[in-house]
Protein backbone atom coordinates (compact mmCIF):
# COMPACT_ATOMS: atom_id res chain seq x y z
CA UNK A 1 0.00 0.00 0.00
CA UNK A 2 1.47 3.48 -0.77
CA UNK A 3 2.48 5.37 1.84
CA UNK A 4 0.19 8.58 0.96
CA UNK A 5 -3.05 5.92 1.29
CA UNK A 6 -2.34 5.63 4.82
CA UNK A 7 -2.80 9.06 5.58
CA UNK A 8 -6.26 10.31 5.60
CA UNK A 9 -5.34 13.79 5.77
CA UNK A 10 -7.80 16.66 5.31
CA UNK A 11 -6.19 19.05 3.37
CA UNK A 12 -3.23 21.11 4.91
CA UNK A 13 -5.19 21.95 8.03
CA UNK A 14 -5.67 20.09 11.46
CA UNK A 15 -8.36 17.76 11.69
CA UNK A 16 -10.02 18.44 14.09
CA UNK A 17 -9.19 22.28 15.09
CA UNK A 18 -9.01 23.62 10.93
CA UNK A 19 -6.20 25.41 11.26
CA UNK A 20 -3.64 25.67 8.40
CA UNK A 21 -0.75 23.49 9.44
CA UNK A 22 2.85 23.41 7.61
CA UNK A 23 3.86 19.84 6.08
CA UNK A 24 6.90 18.84 8.25
CA UNK A 25 4.10 18.77 11.10
CA UNK A 26 2.32 16.02 8.92
CA UNK A 27 5.59 14.43 8.52
CA UNK A 28 5.89 13.35 12.17
CA UNK A 29 2.62 12.09 12.56
CA UNK A 30 2.99 9.41 9.74
CA UNK A 31 3.72 6.58 11.98
CA UNK A 32 5.66 3.21 10.89
CA UNK A 33 3.53 0.41 12.56
CA UNK A 34 0.95 0.60 9.74
CA UNK A 35 -0.11 -3.12 9.21
CA UNK A 36 -1.63 -3.16 13.04
CA UNK A 37 -5.06 -3.22 14.01
CA UNK A 38 -4.46 -0.92 16.71
CA UNK A 39 -3.50 2.02 14.72
CA UNK A 40 -7.25 1.87 13.94
CA UNK A 41 -7.57 3.40 17.14
CA UNK A 42 -4.40 6.05 16.81
CA UNK A 43 -5.82 9.38 15.67
CA UNK A 44 -2.09 10.38 14.76
CA UNK A 45 -1.50 8.02 12.67
CA UNK A 46 -4.94 8.68 10.45
CA UNK A 47 -5.73 12.33 10.76
CA UNK A 48 -3.27 15.00 10.52
CA UNK A 49 -3.57 16.77 13.90
CA UNK A 50 -1.71 19.75 14.98
CA UNK A 51 1.13 19.98 17.66
CA UNK A 52 -2.02 21.51 20.11
CA UNK A 53 -4.75 19.12 19.69
CA UNK A 54 -2.18 16.26 19.01
CA UNK A 55 -0.20 16.53 22.31
CA UNK A 56 -3.94 17.36 24.10
CA UNK A 57 -5.92 14.02 22.89
CA UNK A 58 -2.37 12.08 24.03
CA UNK A 59 -1.93 8.32 23.59
CA UNK A 60 -4.55 6.88 25.92
CA UNK A 61 -7.02 4.26 24.25
CA UNK A 62 -10.40 5.23 23.24
CA UNK A 63 -13.89 3.79 21.95
CA UNK A 64 -14.43 5.66 18.79
CA UNK A 65 -17.84 5.56 19.30
CA UNK A 66 -17.86 8.05 22.31
CA UNK A 67 -16.35 10.92 19.85
CA UNK A 68 -17.50 12.18 16.65
CA UNK A 69 -14.19 11.70 13.78
CA UNK A 70 -13.71 13.99 10.73
CA UNK A 71 -13.21 11.10 9.00
CA UNK A 72 -15.88 9.33 9.16
CA UNK A 73 -18.85 11.35 10.89
CA UNK A 74 -20.26 14.89 9.48
CA UNK A 75 -18.24 17.04 11.90
CA UNK A 76 -19.71 19.89 10.12
CA UNK A 77 -22.72 19.09 12.03
CA UNK A 78 -21.14 18.50 15.57
CA UNK A 79 -19.81 21.64 16.61
CA UNK A 80 -21.30 25.79 16.62
CA UNK A 81 -18.73 28.32 16.07
CA UNK A 82 -19.58 31.57 17.77
CA UNK A 83 -17.98 35.01 17.83
CA UNK A 84 -15.95 34.89 20.93
CA UNK A 85 -13.72 31.97 19.80
CA UNK A 86 -15.16 29.11 21.14
CA UNK A 87 -16.92 25.98 20.12
CA UNK A 88 -20.02 23.90 21.54
CA UNK A 89 -22.16 21.29 20.29
CA UNK A 90 -24.26 22.67 17.98
CA UNK A 91 -27.89 23.49 18.63
CA UNK A 92 -29.85 20.93 16.58
CA UNK A 93 -27.93 17.58 17.80
CA UNK A 94 -30.15 15.33 20.58
CA UNK A 95 -28.43 15.06 24.20
CA UNK A 96 -26.70 12.17 23.42
CA UNK A 97 -25.00 13.70 20.72
CA UNK A 98 -23.98 16.94 22.41
CA UNK A 99 -22.01 14.39 25.05
CA UNK A 100 -20.22 12.92 22.31
CA UNK A 101 -19.42 16.09 20.34
CA UNK A 102 -18.98 17.98 24.46
CA UNK A 103 -16.35 14.68 24.78
CA UNK A 104 -15.15 15.20 21.48
CA UNK A 105 -14.29 18.78 21.68
CA UNK A 106 -12.71 17.75 25.33
CA UNK A 107 -10.35 15.26 23.56
CA UNK A 108 -7.99 17.70 22.06
CA UNK A 109 -9.05 20.88 23.71
CA UNK A 110 -11.14 22.73 21.60
CA UNK A 111 -13.04 24.29 24.45
CA UNK A 112 -9.27 25.67 26.37
CA UNK A 113 -9.26 29.45 26.39
CA UNK A 114 -6.25 31.40 27.72
CA UNK A 115 -7.79 31.09 30.88
CA UNK A 116 -6.52 27.37 30.94
CA UNK A 117 -3.62 27.94 29.90
CA UNK A 118 -1.70 31.05 31.35
CA UNK A 119 1.59 29.87 29.09
CA UNK A 120 -0.67 31.26 25.81
CA UNK A 121 1.34 28.25 24.46
CA UNK A 122 -2.12 26.88 23.07
CA UNK A 123 -3.06 29.75 20.34
CA UNK A 124 -5.95 28.13 19.09
CA UNK A 125 -8.87 29.86 20.32
CA UNK A 126 -7.20 33.13 19.77
CA UNK A 127 -6.37 31.98 15.95
CA UNK A 128 -10.16 31.53 15.64
CA UNK A 129 -10.88 34.82 17.34
CA UNK A 130 -9.00 36.17 14.70
CA UNK A 131 -10.02 34.57 11.99
CA UNK A 132 -13.46 35.37 13.13
CA UNK A 133 -12.78 38.85 12.56
CA UNK A 134 -10.93 38.27 9.36
CA UNK A 135 -14.11 36.56 8.10
CA UNK A 136 -16.50 39.41 9.15
CA UNK A 137 -14.11 42.06 7.88
CA UNK A 138 -14.21 39.91 5.01
CA UNK A 139 -17.99 39.93 4.93
CA UNK A 140 -17.96 43.47 4.94
CA UNK A 141 -15.69 43.91 2.20
CA UNK A 142 -18.13 42.17 -0.15
CA UNK A 143 -20.91 43.94 1.00
CA UNK A 144 -19.42 47.07 -0.38
CA UNK A 145 -18.03 45.25 -3.19
CA UNK A 146 -19.79 42.47 -4.80
CA UNK A 147 -17.60 40.99 -7.74
CA UNK A 148 -16.27 37.47 -8.99
CA UNK A 149 -12.73 39.38 -8.11
CA UNK A 150 -13.80 39.72 -4.15
CA UNK A 151 -15.46 36.97 -4.21
CA UNK A 152 -12.37 34.56 -4.97
CA UNK A 153 -9.85 36.75 -3.19
CA UNK A 154 -11.62 35.99 0.03
CA UNK A 155 -11.83 32.51 -0.71
CA UNK A 156 -8.26 32.56 -1.06
CA UNK A 157 -7.79 34.21 2.05
CA UNK A 158 -9.81 31.88 3.66
CA UNK A 159 -7.85 28.95 2.29
CA UNK A 160 -4.42 30.48 3.02
CA UNK A 161 -5.91 31.00 6.73
CA UNK A 162 -7.75 27.63 7.77
CA UNK A 163 -10.53 27.71 9.83
CA UNK A 164 -13.46 26.46 7.67
CA UNK A 165 -16.21 26.14 9.80
CA UNK A 166 -15.70 30.05 11.20
CA UNK A 167 -15.57 31.38 7.34
CA UNK A 168 -19.19 28.55 7.09
CA UNK A 169 -20.73 30.42 10.07
CA UNK A 170 -19.51 34.22 9.08
CA UNK A 171 -20.93 33.42 5.75
CA UNK A 172 -23.92 31.91 6.86
CA UNK A 173 -26.37 33.32 4.47
CA UNK A 174 -24.27 33.38 1.14
CA UNK A 175 -24.56 30.12 -0.75
CA UNK A 176 -22.40 31.00 -2.83
CA UNK A 177 -19.04 31.71 -0.74
CA UNK A 178 -20.35 28.67 1.20
CA UNK A 179 -19.80 26.76 -1.77
CA UNK A 180 -16.73 28.28 -2.80
CA UNK A 181 -15.30 27.21 0.67
CA UNK A 182 -16.52 23.43 0.32
CA UNK A 183 -14.93 23.49 -3.09
CA UNK A 184 -11.82 25.27 -2.42
CA UNK A 185 -10.73 23.51 0.90
CA UNK A 186 -8.80 20.59 0.04
CA UNK A 187 -10.09 17.83 2.13
CA UNK A 188 -13.65 19.04 2.43
CA UNK A 189 -15.70 15.94 1.30
CA UNK A 190 -18.70 17.29 -1.28
CA UNK A 191 -21.17 14.40 -0.50
CA UNK A 192 -21.43 15.89 2.81
CA UNK A 193 -23.34 18.92 1.69
CA UNK A 194 -26.89 19.58 0.40
CA UNK A 195 -27.51 21.67 -2.74
CA UNK A 196 -28.11 24.46 -0.13
CA UNK A 197 -24.51 23.88 1.42
CA UNK A 198 -26.14 22.27 4.45
CA UNK A 199 -24.31 19.74 6.30
CA UNK A 200 -26.07 16.34 5.33
CA UNK A 201 -25.85 12.41 7.33
CA UNK A 202 -22.60 11.14 6.23
CA UNK A 203 -22.74 7.94 4.56
CA UNK A 204 -21.70 5.10 7.40
CA UNK A 205 -21.19 7.93 9.75
CA UNK A 206 -22.80 8.32 12.87
CA UNK A 207 -23.85 12.20 12.25
ZN1 LIG B 1 -5.47 21.33 15.82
Amino acid sequence: MARGELIKRIGDYCSFCERKINASLAVEHILPKIHHPALRLDWNNFLLACVNCNSTKGDEDLKLGDYFWPDSDNTARAFAYSEDGLVGPAPHLTAAQKEVAERTIHLTGLHKTPTHDPAASDRRWKQRLDAWGRAEEAREDLSKNDSEITRRLIVRQATALGFWSIWMTVFASDLDMRQRFITAFEGTPGACFDARTQPVQRSGGAL
